[in-house]
């Protein structure tokens, strides 16, 4: 559940006039509810109080500084994939015995940094990337943990591209070569391997697949204690779907109550990394219709937002609610929601049936909290939408609208050019 509702017809975020906030910053605008997200932190955490797992919130669904504080104070850890990750972890004080850190692709200058910050542990992805980690520890002179990040094959049933966890994606490594990684562990003298992580994928709406995944593990790990190899950690990783359109997904409770025996067997420390669970109903982006234009076979909506601010419709084909701040009784007709951008692929909405909108109305871009801002760009040179943060009576600015000059403040500008 959410709280952004309507009242007398006017869409509220938690006490606070969406209109309002529209009105007072501009748009295109992401909202987000503060309370909506900590309830969606707190629903996980109270799921799976029996075991007691390190939440780590996955920071590239949203990563603005004050959502990752808002998490952290209620005991969250983060989930990174990079060193920007890493410095914002930082730059919101996470304790780094809260820090995992994840990527096919770590670099050298990333791996030490997160070494010299002492991270509770690396999810390696890859024999290679295990080595290079050993040799940059050594060369530190720090013995660093890791997890191995398993490939458990499976079919996540979700967009393709979004599984993660079948034998043909670039990630984890495979039960066979991971058995015989940890068979020769002690070679790797500046590494603790003490985990496994798995992450299948994102929007998974069945508790299947993921029931899948973990019994694999939990039995790779039971023929590992029998062989004398024990373990500390097991990370499950994140993917828990969330309801954009008609998706009935698993609730915390269900999907604890599918997975807690199967992980209290293992008798492992449990890291969980969610991310869309926590922050997608939490946020809307806001946008204004600016014009309405009939062709020979279609309705456009022309909206000030568009696949810079939300690239989610464009890249995965994902559906978005999209409701009217101000809600008026009427007809329905079927139009499509598309932005200023010069792309075909630059929609909010397809064939979407609609209460008539006018010029000058705003539109609410539903479900939008993760992998919203934090895929935007500024493609077209487009400035970045602005970001506020709404909790009871209050809202607060947590990402000021970029200016045009920060759009070219890296830029360098040769002028001595002469005309040949
Ligand atoms: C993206 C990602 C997550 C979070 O996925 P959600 O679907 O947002 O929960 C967790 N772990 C890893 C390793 C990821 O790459």
């Amino acid at each position: 559940m959410h709280e952004f509702k309507y009242r007398n017809n006017q869409l509220y975020c938690e006490n606070v006039l969406v209109g309002k906030l529209a009105k007072t910053f501009g748009t295109p605008l992401y909202v987000y509810s503060y309370h909506t997200l900590i309830d969606h932190y707190l629903k996980l955490k109270s799921a799976f109080s029996e075991i007691n797992p390190l939440i780590c919130y996955s920071v590239k669904a949203n990563s603005n500084l004050s959502i990752l504080k808002a998490l952290i104070a209620q005991g969250a850890g983060l989930d990174i994939v990079s060193g920007g990750e890493l410095f914002r972890a930082q730059k919101a004080a996470c304790p780094p015995q809260r820090i995992v850190y994840a990527s096919v692709g770590k670099t050298d200058k990333e791996i030490s940094s997160a070494i010299a910050r002492g991270i509770l542990f690396f999810n390696v992805e890859s024999l290679a990337e295990l080595k290079n980690i050993n040799r940059i520890a050594k060369g530190l002179n720090k013995i660093t943990r890791v997890a191995i990040r398993i490939n458990p094959d499976v079919e996540a049933k979700t967009h393709k591209y979004i599984s993660t966890g079948k034998i043909t994606n670039k990630f984890g490594i495979d039960l066979a070569s991971a058995y015989k990684i940890l068979l020769l562990r002690v070679k790797f003298k500046h590494l603790n391997i003490c985990g496994l992580h798995i992450h299948i994928g994102s929007q998974i709406t069945q508790s299947a697949p993921f029931v899948e995944a973990i019994k694999k593990v939990a039995d790779f790990i039971q023929r590992l204690k029998n062989n004398g190899l024990a373990l500390e950690y097991l990370n499950i990783g994140g993917g828990l779907g969330i309801i954009y359109d008609r998706e009935d997904p698993q609730t915390a409770e269900i999907y604890a109550n599918e997975i807690i025996p199967l992980l209290k067997k293992t008798g492992l420390k449990i890291i969980m990394e969610p991310g869309r669970f926590i922050l997608g109903n939490a946020g809307i982006l806001v946008v204004k219709v600016l014009y309405i234009k009939h062709t020979p076979k279609k309705k456009f909506i022309i909206v000030d937002g568009g696949m810079n601010d939300l690239i989610r419709p464009a890249l995965y084909n994902a559906y978005h609610q999209i409701v009217p701040l101000s809600r008026r009784v009427g007809e329905l007709e079927k139009v499509d929601v598309v932005g200023p951008i010069c792309e075909s692929g630059d929609f909010l909405a397809k064939e979407r049936l609609m209460a008539k909108v006018k010029e000058g109305d705003y539109l609410a871009v539903m479900s939008a909290g993760a992998y919203g801002f934090s895929m935007s760009s500024n493609y077209n040179s487009r400035l970045r939408a602005a970001e506020v943060m709404v909790a009871k009576n209050k809202a607060l600015v947590i990402r000021k609208r970029e200016s045009a000059q920060d759009l070219v403040r890296n830029e360098v500008m040769v002028n001595n050019f002469t005309k040949r």
